[in-house]
């Protein structure tokens, strides 16, 4: 299998499950988070309003409601505040929570935004290289991964930082 890179708004894609880059309240905000909210209907807010929060670099999982997605799993990068803040390693679990919660869940089919890049200011590079890194690792335990990105400059830098790691394992 190989990881898709795609263009698209991901509220919009029929995988068993999408993922959220949203804030610790679960209560939506803008970006991503908010699109996905506007999508889902209000019963998402309902529905997280139980939930009860999420720590950044941890996971929690709902219903799609009115998504093609089935389920929504909310994850809570990092805000970037110059990298020694435990950045890179609080990206890397928020994937890694994200994909053990979607394999509790039977989920075969999964995609990623960008998490962090936008309002939360991560460096557009160095966190691709972390998600392609996560996405290569969970790799055999789904049948379809999707970056999901929103611009055509990331969409390059996906592509490339894909085609790099391919040369250095060839
Ligand atoms: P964060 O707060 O984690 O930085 P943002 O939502 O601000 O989250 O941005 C994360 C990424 O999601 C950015 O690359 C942004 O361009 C992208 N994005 C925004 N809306 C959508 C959407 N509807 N589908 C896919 N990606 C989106």
């Amino acid at each position: 299998m190989a990881i898709e890179v795609l263009k698209c708004d991901i509220t919009q894609l029929p995988v068993d499950a999408i993922v959220n880059a949203a804030n610790s309240s679960l209560m939506g905000g803008g970006g991503v988070d908010g699109a996905i909210h506007r999508a889902a209907g209000p019963e998402l807010k309902e529905y997280n309003r139980k939930l009860g929060g999420c720590p950044t670099g941890e996971a929690r999982i709902s219903p799609g409601f009115r998504l093609p997605a089935k389920w929504i799993i909310h994850t809570v990068g990092p805000v970037w505040h110059g990298g020694d803040r435990g950045e890179p390693e609080l990206l890397r679990a928020a994937y890694r929570n994200s994909f053990k919660l979607a394999r509790a869940h039977g989920v075969r089919s999964i995609a990623f935004p960008a998490i962090s890049t936008g309002a939360y200011g991560y460096p557009k590079a160095a966190a691709a290289r972390i998600a392609i890194d996560e996405m290569r690792r969970h790799e055999a335990d789904f049948d379809r991964i999707v970056a999901c990105v929103f611009s055509d400059a990331d969409k390059a830098l996906y592509e490339r930082i894909l085609a790099e790691q391919d040369a250095a394992d060839a």
